[in-house]
């Protein structure tokens, strides 16, 4: 079959399921009017009207909670638990969201030297994100609920690899009665996005993705002087110093490492662990990894799930074979399994020589990095040695030091005794490249809304 941008494939079997039409030029052309159009009334409705949708947008994920997450699993993958995970986690912002966005968007009067000055947060106008497959639903609840709340209307291009779960989030908003064009699926090639960029009506730009593609859309944004927030991969440090619980710090490393099968942004991409933990740590968490059972991520017995695509298994394959060849040790794993579906064996790679391409590159699967560290001040530096700068996460007994690790680590979240995670209240954003700008909390509500000075004399 020719290649389609937008399909849907079992992961577990590869088998097609559906494939999508892309937009038109002309379709294209009225979905932006009709976002357009919408803006100019929704600017208008009241924190309460948009609260009432957005509750109810919540409501409608919860109580059809297994159709949405059945449909996660079936286009990328994830164990169905999970998914269902995900779909509750994406209610729980929506409803953060209209709970919160007045008062995280209320006026702010100055203090100036006379007369009155008071801050508004006023919206932009349509914004447009581009959005990864790997939290199909989340990813666009963070994005939407925010933007939808501060007033602003919201266009998406999804992943080529999730057209269903696209569609059915668009679906959930006018189900939950949001007139037309305030939340609307682009189903469009990459020529269309940079068109959508340029158009003048798109106030600003949100991506979440690999770094390639942040380039892409944050230069085309550049050039249009429009802002945008990159939300970009990671390759987050685990550390483990000498006085962490070593069956609960396993515990977490698996669940960092293997969540979502280690397709995630925060997921524990490198391991660093003090010497004296250095061989238990390792022989623990290896046998951990090699008891996970691959079978159907729709089946609850299942604990080793297929990757999303069969593109991102071939270069996570192509990655470790690299590493091997230039030199690192092959703990265990590093295999597709031989049988059908887009399944991979955990993997632990150690002796990552800083020269080589596995030190610096995004694993973005079931691949984990080990590397013994001397001490924490090592670990620190070994932490910092990236390129990214997006999360991370320190293991000890002793909270003060380990926030003192924490002070030192160059990246956008740092975590005390658990894998960088989530939140509706938690800001989530890197530094370097991993990206700018904050999605969730009191901070995401604010990175597209006009900080409007209004004085009075
Ligand atoms: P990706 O290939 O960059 O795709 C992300 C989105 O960008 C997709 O919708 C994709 O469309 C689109 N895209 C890619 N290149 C583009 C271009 N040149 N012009 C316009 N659109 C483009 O990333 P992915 O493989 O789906 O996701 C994995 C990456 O996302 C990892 O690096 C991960 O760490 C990162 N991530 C970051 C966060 C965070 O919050 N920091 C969260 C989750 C994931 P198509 O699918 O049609 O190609």
């Amino acid at each position: 079959a020719p290649f389609m941008a937008y399909q849907t494939i079992n992961p577990f079997d590869g088998s097609v399921v559906q494939t999508f039409q892309e937009f038109s030029d002309s379709e294209l052309a009225s979905a932006l009017d009709s976002a357009a159009d919408c803006f100019a009334g929704w600017r208008q409705t009241s924190f309460a009207e948009r609260a009432a949708i957005a509750h109810k947008a919540a409501g409608l994920l919860r109580e059809q909670s297994g159709d949405y997450a059945r449909l996660i699993t079936l286009e990328m993958g994830k164990r169905i638990e999970e998914a269902e995970g995900e779909v509750a986690l994406s209610a729980d912002i929506i409803d953060y969201y209209a709970d919160h966005a007045e008062a995280f968007l209320k006026p702010q009067p100055l203090k100036p030297e006379s007369g009155e000055a008071v801050i508004e947060s006023s919206p932009l106008g349509v914004l447009f994100g581009v959005q990864p497959w790997n939290f199909p639903y989340y990813q666009l609840a963070r994005f939407a609920a925010p933007n939808l709340m501060a007033g602003n209307v919201v266009m998406v291009k999804h992943a080529g690899c999730v057209p269903q779960c696209a569609q059915a989030f668009e679906k959930l908003w006018r189900d939950a009665g949001a007139p037309a064009g305030a939340y609307t699926n682009l189903v469009i090639s990459y020529d269309q996005v940079n068109a959508v960029i340029d158009d003048p009506r798109i106030k600003g730009v949100a991506l979440t993705g690999s770094a390639d593609a942040g380039k892409s859309v944050a230069a085309r944004a550049g050039q249009n002087l429009k802002k945008s927030t990159m939300e970009l991969g990671g390759s987050d440090a685990f550390i483990v110093l000498e006085d962490a619980d070593l069956d609960k710090t396993v515990e977490w490393a698996v669940w960092g490492k293997m969540n979502n099968m280690g397709q995630c942004c925060v997921a524990a991409k490198r391991f660093l662990v003090v010497d004296s933990l250095a061989d238990r740590f390792l022989e623990k968490f290896q046998a951990a990894l090699a008891g996970l059972k691959a079978g159907d991520p729709m089946d609850r017995a299942t604990t080793l799930a297929p990757l999303s695509t069969e593109g991102a298994l071939t270069k996570l394959v192509e990655q470790v074979d690299k590493a091997v060849s230039d030199g690192a040790t092959l703990v265990m794993g590093g295999k597709r399994l031989d049988r059908p579906g887009f399944f991979m064996e955990p993997t632990i790679l150690t002796d990552i020589a800083p020269d080589t391409a596995a030190f610096r590159e995004e694993f973005f699967g079931p691949v984990a990095l080990f590397f013994r560290v001397k001490d924490e001040d090592e670990a620190v530096a070994l932490a910092n040695d990236s390129d990214f700068g997006l999360g991370g996460s320190v293991f000890t007994q002793d909270v003060a030091r380990g926030k003192r690790v924490a002070e030192r680590i160059e990246t956008g979240m740092v975590f005390i005794n658990q894998p960088t995670w989530t939140a509706p209240d938690l800001p989530f954003g890197g530094i370097n490249i991993s990206g700018y700008g904050r999605e969730l909390s009191g901070l995401g509500i604010q990175e597209f809304v006009n900080k409007k000075l209004v004085r009075v004399a």
